[in-house]
C-alpha cells in the first residue's frame, strides 16, 4: 500500500529525516518507535501530504504523491492521521466533527453524511456523545471522536501519531481498544507510540527510528529479544 524510498526532509539547517526507506503492505500494522525528536511525527505529517521534502518519493497505492498531481487530494483523502492532541473543531459537536469532511470534502447529502457518522461514533462507543462539544468530553471520548472522523472518509491506511500519550492512564485503554479492533479488521495502520506492550501485541513489525533514519526494522518479536543496535537496546530498557 505504502512504499517510501530515501525520502530526506530537513527544517533549515537540521536534518529530521534522512533517507527513510519503508514499505507497508495492505493490512499490516506497523509501530514507530524511538526518541523524542527522532522525527517520527514528521514522517507521518510527510506521508500525509502536510509536511514538504526535498528528496525522495512517496508511493501510495502504486501512485506517486506529489503536490501538484491531480490526484492529491484524493490520494490524501484516502490516508486518515490521528494526532496526539485531539484537534477537533471546538464549535461542533461530536456528531458534527465526524460528519464535517463528508459534507465538505466529499459533498455528501446532509442525512446520508449524519447516518454513517452515527455508525462510527457508535463503532467507537459514543452514540450517546453525539450531541456534546469537544469541551464536554473527556480525553480517551475525545481521541475516540477523532478517530471516528479519520473513519469518516474511509481511509485504506491509517496513521496514529501518539494517540495516547495525551491521556491519563485510565483513560488509555478505551482508545486502544477501539485501535485494536481497526486492527481486527484488517486496517492497514502506522502508529507511532511509546505503549509498548500494545506494540507488541498488535504490530506486525517495528521501526525504530532516531536522529532521523530508521535504525532498525523488523518482526515484533526480533526486535524486542535481539535488538541488533546498541541505540534501541538501551531505549527499550529505558522504556520497558
Ligand atoms: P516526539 O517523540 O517528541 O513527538 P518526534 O520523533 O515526533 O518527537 P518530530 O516532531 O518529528 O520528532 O521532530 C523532529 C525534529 O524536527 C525535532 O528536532 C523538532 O524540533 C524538529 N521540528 C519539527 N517540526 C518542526 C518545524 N515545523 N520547524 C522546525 N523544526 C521542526
Ligand atoms: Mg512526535
Amino acid at each position: 500500500v505504502l512504499e517510501i524510498k530515501r525520502l530526506y526532509k530537513s527544517f533549515g539547517k537540521l536534518k529530521v529525516l534522512n533517507d527513510i526507506n519503508l514499505n507497508v503492505k495492505k493490512g499490516e500494522v506497523v509501530a514507530v518507535i524511538g526518541p523524542s525528536g527522532s522525527g517520527k511525527s514528521t514522517l507521518l505529517r510527510c506521508i500525509k501530504g502536510l509536511e514538504r521534502y526535498e528528496k525522495g518519493e512517496i508511493y501510495f497505492n502504486g501512485c506517486k504523491l506529489m503536490e501538484k498531481d491531480r490526484n492529491f487530494r484524493k490520494l490524501q483523502q484516502d490516508i486518515g492521521l490521528v494526532f496526539q492532541h485531539f484537534n477537533l473543531f471546538p464549535h461542533m459537536t461530536a456528531l458534527q466533527n465526524v460528519m464535517e469532511g463528508l459534507v465538505t470534502v466529499k459533498r455528501m447529502d446532509k442525512k446520508d453524511a449524519e447516518k454513517i457518522a452515527l455508525s462510527l461514533l457508535k463503532k467507537v462507543g459514543l452514540e450517546e456523545k453525539k450531541d456534546e462539544y469537544p469541551s464536554r468530553l473527556s480525553g480517551g471520548q475525545k481521541q475516540r471522536v477523532a478517530i471516528a472522523r479519520a473513519l469518516a472518509m474511509g481511509p485504506k491506511l491509517m496513521l496514529f501519531d501518539e494517540p495516547t500519550s495525551a491521556l491519563d492512564p485510565e483513560l488509555v485503554g478505551e482508545v486502544l481498544n477501539v485501535i485494536r479492533d481497526l486492527a481486527g479488521e484488517g486496517m492497514t495502520m502506522i502508529i507511532v507510540t511509546h505503549e509498548m506492550g500494545f506494540a507488541k501485541e498488535i504490530a506486525d513489525s517495528i521501526v525504530f527510528m532516531d536522529k532521523g533514519v530508521i535504525l532498525e526494522q523488523g518482526k515484533v518479536e526480533e526486535i524486542f529479544k535481539n535488538p541488533r543496535h546498541e541505540r534501541t537496546k538501551m531505549f527499550l530498557e529505558k522504556i520497558i
